[in-house]
């Protein structure tokens, strides 16, 4: 039984068909990942997931299930309070707020006790020791890493059990997206099943146990992450082997 699944997912913005007939799961704790290149889909389909679609003008048909709750009428807040957080793309960090209040804000969409936020902080910080060290700072003065490392902690602060990261290495020198890439394995490890959507198949095949290939809106490979990496098309097209 997957922890995420998705049939027979499309999705448009108005007459424009961004996703058919998507079918994908994610097996609980386990890293998945969606490859593909610029306007595939992949952004939309983790706005589908998390239900943010409409607030980009977008509607989808078909079903999404996480342990079995269907999210398709529920609310964005609601699919945080259920456990599923997505980090945008681009970080989307509140510039002129502190670090620490970034922080903070991502522990509202999952009312618990403060002992929990507290906690949530400490394991934060644990990850991240630059946003222990900066937590006054205002966080548009972090640096790109950096500020992903704030989009993933402020995420973290809801206590997810199902992470969607869309492109957590976009723009960032190889040393720092293999550094946030580590850090994807050790939030895995303790247990949180992540989503991952990524331009970079190499990074997106070391670290997934499977990937879903996304070609203009339609699933054209998946399988075993070792095996599309294997794979005489995935290298070519995606992974710039010749
Ligand atoms: P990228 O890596 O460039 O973000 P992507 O694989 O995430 O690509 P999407 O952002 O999901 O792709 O876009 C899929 C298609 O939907 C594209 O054709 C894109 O132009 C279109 N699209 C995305 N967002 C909107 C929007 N808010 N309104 C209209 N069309 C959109």
């Amino acid at each position: 039984m997957p922890t995420l699944e998705i049939r027979a997912l499309s999705a448009a913005y108005g007459p424009v068909r961004s996703l058919r007939g998507i079918d994908l799961d994610v097996p609980p704790g386990t890293i998945t990942a969606v490859l593909g290149g610029n306007g595939a889909g992949k952004t939309t389909l983790l706005r589908a997931v998390s239900r943010t679609l409409g607030f980009h003008g977008g509607t989808a048909t078909g079903t999404v299930r996480f342990d079995r709750l269907p999210l398709e009428r529920l609310r964005p807040d609601r699919i945080v309070a259920a456990g599923i957080v997505q980090v945008p793309e681009g970080r989307q960090v509140f510039a002129r707020m502190t670090v620490a209040d970034n922080l903070r804000a991502g522990a509202l969409g999952a009312p618990r006790g403060r002992r929990a936020a507290a906690q949530a902080l400490g394991r934060v910080h644990e990850l991240f020791p630059v946003l222990a060290r900066r937590a006054h700072q205002s966080a548009g003065l972090l640096s790109g890493g950096e500020q992903q490392m704030l989009a993933m902690g402020r995420a973290l602060m809801a206590d997810p059990r199902l992470l969607l990261l869309d492109e957590p290495s976009l723009g960032l020198a190889p040393l720092m997206a293999q550094r946030i890439a580590d850090t994807v394995r050790e939030i895995n490890a303790s247990g949180t099943s992540v989503l991952l959507v990524e331009q970079n198949a190499s990074i997106a095949l070391r670290l997934a146990a499977t990937a879903y290939v996304l070609e203009v809106g339609e699933v054209t490979l998946h399988g075993p992450a070792d095996e599309l990496a294997a794979s005489d098309e995935v290298r070519r097209r995606y992974l710039g082997v010749v």
